[in-house]
């Protein structure tokens, strides 16, 4: 391949995701709207005409805000390629700590610092202006540049020692780095697996043990008879940030918990509030997560076998705007690009991540209607996805292409048939 070649390889694949993108945007917005005078029949008596409405006011609203944020992301990435941003940041800062391992690091913390600034006032907007309007927020500006710093001080404390690693790893380890890197990238995200519910999430909420003994006894008599043992049940402070309820599941061995968000325990019952746990344990008892866990093992292989190629092809830089520099090391620019280059090349295949993920709700859901009782997960769905303002009428191609959950009547019709058969 020639860096020409290349270009317009990169070109083709933006052009037609960016056209992609916005046609299932139109076609979401669209399909909102010409269901938006009436509330689904399966779900008539159910869920009031103003609910209805204002989950399809809120989700058109993302979608847009969605829209905007393409335009401006696609305008990023072509200032950072092909108008010369990142040879520019590259030289100006080989220029002020010369080759080395600080140029590297230097290079990607100024990129990731960049990105995040480009970011922050669509996150800023998105919580203050759309969550806020619709009566999600519970944020204030000042939790919110805390959680911000935090945020960027783990990711320094966390990121910068991986990316040393990795980047004396490219350096040093020979041909095979990336099957080094791979090792290095699969014992982090173990760990993170650990460190993620013990750690880290308590620095942002507080995590209490669940202590109504009617619902503890419900679950804990729940858990005995599909046979699974956890570290304890948690109610987190969901509402300090927002009105939307959760119910999740995280760590593995010993350090597996069950936290629900004070949101959701504060609108189910108790009934429903099992149910919705026996579909959580359906994703365990499934072995839905250690299968989701080995695919992003094998496919970050396959991302990096592809970029221990790439790294050592002129292409590859010069086709994205860059010169490698001569005299040091272009690792870190190579993590950079390829980074940059990976969602462009991939999100026309997003439907197949989906469709299994999709596969796998709907496996969660059965599980649950056998262990626990199918119309109660019909009734806190409902009462979820009208919390959340989740549209109840998204356009299926949309659907197909970024949502990892089944639209809620397909859910519900499957829940409800099941129940009858
Ligand atoms: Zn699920």
């Amino acid at each position: 391949m020639n860096s020409y070649a290349f270009s317009l390889l990169f070109i083709a694949f933006l052009v037609a995701t960016l056209a992609v993108r916005f046609w299932l945007s139109s076609r979401q917005i669209r399909h909102i709207l010409a269901h938006r005078h009436a509330v689904p029949a399966q779900f008539a008596e159910k869920i009031s005409l103003t609910a209805h409405q204002k989950a399809a006011d809120y989700t058109i609203a993302k979608v847009k805000l969605g829209m905007v944020m393409l335009v401006v992301n696609a305008a990023v990435l072509i200032g950072f390629t092909f108008l010369g941003g990142l040879q520019w940041l590259s030289t100006t800062i080989l220029d002020l700590t010369g080759p080395g391992m600080t140029y590297q690091i230097a290079l990607l913390a100024a990129f990731a610092v960049i990105s995040g600034l480009v970011d922050l006032p669509f996150n800023y907007y998105s919580q203050f202006g759309l969550e806020q309007k619709f009566g999600f927020n519970k944020m204030t500006p000042a939790l919110f540049f805390r959680d911000m710093v935090k945020g960027v001080g783990l990711g320094a404390a966390i990121g910068l020692p991986l990316v040393w690693v990795i980047l004396t790893l490219m350096d040093k380890a020979g041909d095979l780095w990336w099957l080094y890197a791979w090792l290095v990238w699969c014992g982090f995200q173990l760990l993170m697996l650990v460190l993620y519910p013990t750690v880290i999430a308590p620095m942002f909420n507080k995590f209490t043990p669940l202590e109504d003994e009617s619902l503890k006894t419900r679950i804990e008599n729940l858990m005995h008879r599909v046979g699974f043992a956890s570290k304890g049940l948690f109610v987190m402070d969901g509402s300090k940030r927002s009105a939307h309820g959760n119910a999740y599941f995280s760590g593995f061995g010993a350090a597996k918990r069950i936290v629900f968000f004070d949101t959701l325990l504060s609108r189910l019952a108790p009934q429903e509030v099992e149910a919705v746990l026996a579909h959580e344990l359906g994703h365990f008892k499934m072995k839905h997560i250690v299968k989701r866990i080995v695919v992003i093992f094998a496919l970050s292989l396959a991302f990096l076998a592809l970029l221990g190629y790439l790294k050592t092809q002129v292409w590859f830089y010069t086709g994205l705007g860059v010169d490698p520099q001569m005299g040091a090391s272009n690792d870190a620019m190579a993590l950079i690009l390829f980074s940059l280059a990976l969602p462009v090349f991939t999100f026309l295949f997003s439907p197949i991540a989906s469709l299994s993920s999709r596969k796998h709700e709907f496996e969660a859901d059965a599980f649950a209607a056998k262990h626990s009782s199918a119309s109660d997960l019909v009734s806190a769905l409902v009462k979820l996805y009208e919390d959340n303002a989740s549209t109840l009428t998204p356009d299926p191609l949309h659907s197909a292409f970024y949502d990892s959950h089944p639209p809620a009547s397909l859910r519900i019709e499957r829940l409800l048939t099941a129940r009858s058969a």
